[in-house]
């Protein structure tokens, strides 16, 4: 596991797990520079250090990208209002986007908590607000 600064940002019971996981090696201020193969597969990635700009190879046979989080919203550009990271804008205590009868739940509206839970949370939050949406159209409202 190559992580880019000198200590993990994630909470301590997922440094927990990785540090006590006997197949996982850390590797600080080490960013991924080429992926290395053979013309057929991944072979290793060559490696450099970020503080002293050394470069070091390390045989692995996969490799995995999982850096930050980026919302996927490109499709709304223009038609949601988002923030400048690509968030969704929700009214607060709704999940009501600028467009009504639009609403957004989930990953895509939360820059803060992103988890299951409060993605299934939104979800019914937008679930429930839709059928509201249509019942008051329906009825005239
Ligand atoms: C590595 C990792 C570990 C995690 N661990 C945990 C954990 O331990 N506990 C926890 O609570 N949360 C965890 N999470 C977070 C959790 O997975 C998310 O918060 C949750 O899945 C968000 O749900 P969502 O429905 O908003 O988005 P997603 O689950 O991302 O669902 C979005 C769906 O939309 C689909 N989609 C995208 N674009 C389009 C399109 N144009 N048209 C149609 N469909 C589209 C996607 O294919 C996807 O199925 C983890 C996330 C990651 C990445």
């Amino acid at each position: 596991m190559l992580v880019r600064r000198d200590e993990f940002r994630a909470s301590k019971a997922m440094v927990h797990r990785v540090m006590n996981t006997p197949n996982i090696e850390v590797h600080y201020n080490s960013e991924a520079k080429e992926v290395l193969g053979d013309g057929q597969v991944v072979t290793g990635i060559r490696v450099v250090n970020n503080k002293d700009q050394s470069e070091k190879d390390i045989e692995v046979t996969g490799f995995f990208v999982a850096i930050g989080h980026k919302p996927n919203t490109e499709l709304f550009t223009g038609v949601l209002d988002m923030d400048e990271t690509g968030y969704l804008i929700t009214k607060p205590d709704s999940t009501a986007t600028n467009i009504p009868g639009v609403f957004a739940c989930g990953d895509v509206q939360d820059n803060i908590f992103r988890q299951a839970i409060t993605a299934a949370g939104t979800g019914c939050m937008a679930a429930l607000e839709a059928e509201r949406y249509l019942a008051a159209k329906e009825s005239g409202e």
